[in-house]
């Protein structure tokens, strides 16, 4: 166990990332205590700290000489309870999971189907996560930050965060807040249950449920995840690489004339989201491996390391798949990750 709260020295970087790369943290903190996070970060001498949660959704491409924060700081507390509903304030190094897992332990309903992403609970709005029709967003009402720009603490509201597909304010100013706690609205009664998207109604039914609790949503999830995507314990990733573009109507029916098979899901009134894997998948990368890194046999959206990569070959692989998804289709394909 590291000291806490405490600057160390040349830290691996390794157990801090699901991709497994090994690179180095020059000056490296876990910090538990938000006092403590807060000094550190309002003082001059750690000018833009990289901060990790989970380190679920970074590529990491090189040794790191600005400070690296692990957010360490834990607690759940009920702030008020109705006859329907709970507010539950958070705080961000609290493992996501884990307070899902908590949530339906106190029969608490709304983030029964974002069980098990990885990542930690403060990451959770960076990117609006979001599986099988829920998104962060259906059940966010606030969160604290530190803004680093103005050195001072801001607390945001659900309209001040412009969640989006996979993106929000704190997206869109990368760096610049870093988020303490959030507090979420979960049902106490009369649960919405969404089951629809996805494989969750088959899995239900497979067992014979047909009025499933929450706990048995979570569980049909559970099951699905488990079945899909490989474990980052076992074979380094980062989920998907890519976010699904998202391309006008006139691309898309030029695109359709020429792929009829194309999937793609209503985006708006007058845009379609295109899986990124389809694309990948049609540029023939689909369980192709490049020596250490690849893309996953089952899911051509996950680039994979197959030990020992180095985040500049996830990287390379990473932009020689968007060049070919580019000259194929037209197409630009964002990352999702961020990459160091
Ligand atoms: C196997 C697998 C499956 C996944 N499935 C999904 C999925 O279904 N849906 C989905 O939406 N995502 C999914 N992801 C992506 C990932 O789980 C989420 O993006 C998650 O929210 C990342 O959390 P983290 O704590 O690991 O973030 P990290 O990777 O630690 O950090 C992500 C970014 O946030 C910054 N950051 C870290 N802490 C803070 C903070 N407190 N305040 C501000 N910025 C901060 C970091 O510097 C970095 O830029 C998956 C990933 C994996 C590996």
């Amino acid at each position: 166990m590291l000291k806490t709260n405490t600057l160390l020295h040349n830290i691996s970087l390794k157990p801090y990332n699901t991709f497994g790369i090994e690179v180095v943290a020059l000056q490296f903190m876990e910090i538990d205590r938000n006092s403590v996070l807060q000094e550190v970060l309002f003082s001059e001498e750690y000018p833009t700290p990289l901060l990790i949660g989970g380190g679920s959704n970074i590529l990491l491409t090189k040794d790191i000489s600005t400070l690296v924060i692990h957010l360490n700081t834990k607690g759940i507390e009920v702030i008020s309870k109705t006859e329907n509903h709970a507010l539950v304030k958070v705080q961000a190094g609290e493992v996501w999971h884990e307070f899902v897992c908590w949530a339906i332990d106190h029969d608490m309903g709304g983030i029964e189907n974002l069980s098990l992403i990885p990542g930690n609970v403060g990451t959770a709005p960076i990117q609006n996560i979001g599986a099988y029709g829920v998104e962060l967003k259906d059940v966010f009402v606030s969160c604290q930050a530190l803004d680093l720009k103005d050195k001072k603490e801001v607390n945001f509201k659900k309209e001040d965060c412009n969640f989006g597909y996979r993106d929000s304010v704190f997206k869109r100013n990368k760096g610049r807040y870093i988020i303490t706690t959030i507090t979420l609205e979960l049902t106490t009664k009369n649960h919405n249950k969404n089951i629809t998207y996805g494989a969750i109604e088959s899995q239900l039914n497979q067992k014979g449920i047909d009025h499933p609790s929450i706990r048995q949503i979570s569980d049909a999830v559970i099951r699905i995840r488990k079945s899909k995507l490989p474990d980052p314990k076992v074979l380094g990733n980062s989920g998907s690489f890519f976010k699904n573009p998202v391309i006008s109507m006139k691309e898309f029916n030029a695109l359709q004339k020429k792929y009829p098979d194309i999937p793609y899901y209503a985006f708006g009134e007058d845009h379609q989201k295109i899986p990124a894997g389809w694309l990948i998948e049609r540029c023939g990368y689909k369980g192709k491996r490049f020596e250490e890194v690849g893309v996953h046999e089952n899911q051509a959206l996950v680039l994979v390391n197959y030990g020992n990569a180095k985040g500049e070959q996830i990287w390379q692989l990473a932009q020689n798949i968007q060049k070919s998804v580019q000259d194929k289709f037209n197409v630009y394909i964002e990352p999702e990750v961020n990459i160091y």
